[in-house]
Formats: structure tokens, C-alpha cells, sequence
């Protein structure tokens, strides 16, 4: 068990650790299947952001989403990709972090997410918080100390 005995980063704004928006790929909720693919497989991300017109966070798209949406029941349906958009799709029960929360709630998230959308208060799409970068200040603190 590690054992700190300063906790003051617990307490450090998520707002510090951002990977902020203008950073991160995305796609818009009126977005196709076929073009949200293109850009997960071009970035490589297995997952990302879904954002409306007004920059408000609305979802989560990954690979397996789309995949799942267009298995039939012998072989993949390749031609529906055009037709379905995102927010069909994308998953809506995601994490709730605001920018404003603390380091803490970040770290409870992340055990069970590889990254996390944040917003602003007003649901504004402010960016994502990583495991790695996460991980990254939590190494540091750790070496500091
Ligand atoms: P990483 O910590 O870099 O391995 O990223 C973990 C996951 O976070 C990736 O698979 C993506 O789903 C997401 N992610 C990381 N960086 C970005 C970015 N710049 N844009 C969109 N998604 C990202």
C-alpha cells in the first residue's frame, strides 16, 4: 500500500490535467456512421467525443458501437453506414466531470474508463482527462515524495 503523506493533489482542479478541446478528435452528432469510422480509425482512438453545434457534450462513440450497429445476422451490413448518424449510435450514460471538480473524482473515474469527457457547467464540451496523463501526475507525485 502506498502510503502519501501530502494529499494536496487529490484536491488540484481537473481543469489542470486537461487535454483541452480544440486537441481533441471528435465528431458531431449529425456526423454518419461512415464518417465517424474514418476518423477513429484514422486517429487510432477506440473512442471519442460526440458534440453538438453548440459545443455541448452529448456522447461517447467507439469502434464496437458501429460495428454493433450494422451486424446482421450473417454478415456485416456495410452499405448502412451512410444512413446511420451518431447520435443513433453513441453512448449517453457516460461519467459526469466537470472542469471545476477535483483531481480525486478524476481518479475514482478513470479506474473504470480510459479517458473521461469534462465540461464546463453549462455542459460546454471543455476536453478530455486520460489515464496516462493521470498517471503521469500521480508517477511525478509519487517520485516528489
Ligand atoms: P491514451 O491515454 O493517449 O492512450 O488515450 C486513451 C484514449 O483516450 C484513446 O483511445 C482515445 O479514446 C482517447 N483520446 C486520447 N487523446 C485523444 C485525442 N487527442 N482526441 C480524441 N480522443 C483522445
Amino acid at each position: 500500500m502506498i502510503s502519501l503523506n501530502n494529499r494536496d493533489f487529490l484536491y488540484v482542479p481537473i481543469a489542470d490535467y486537461l487535454i483541452p478541446a480544440e486537441k481533441v478528435a471528435h465528431v458531431q452528432i449529425g456526423n454518419n456512421a461512415e464518417h465517424a469510422l474514418l476518423v477513429l480509425t484514422k486517429t487510432g482512438y477506440s473512442a471519442i467525443p460526440v458534440i453538438d453545434s453548440k459545443n455541448q457534450l452529448k456522447g461517447l462513440l467507439g469502434i464496437g458501437m458501429i460495428t454493433d450497429s450494422i451486424l446482421g445476422m450473417e454478415r456485416i451490413e456495410y452499405e448502412k453506414l451512410a444512413d446511420l448518424k451518431v447520435d443513433q449510435i453513441m453512448q449517453t450514460d457516460i461519467p459526469n466531470i466537470k472542469t471545476t471538480d477535483k483531481f480525486q473524482k478524476g481518479l475514482d473515474l478513470l479506474i473504470n474508463h480510459t479517458f473521461l469527457c469534462v465540461t464546463e457547467e453549462d455542459g460546454t464540451f471543455a476536453g478530455i482527462l486520460t489515464r496516462r496523463v493521470m498517471l503521469k501526475e500521480f508517477k511525478k507525485y509519487i517520485y516528489k515524495n
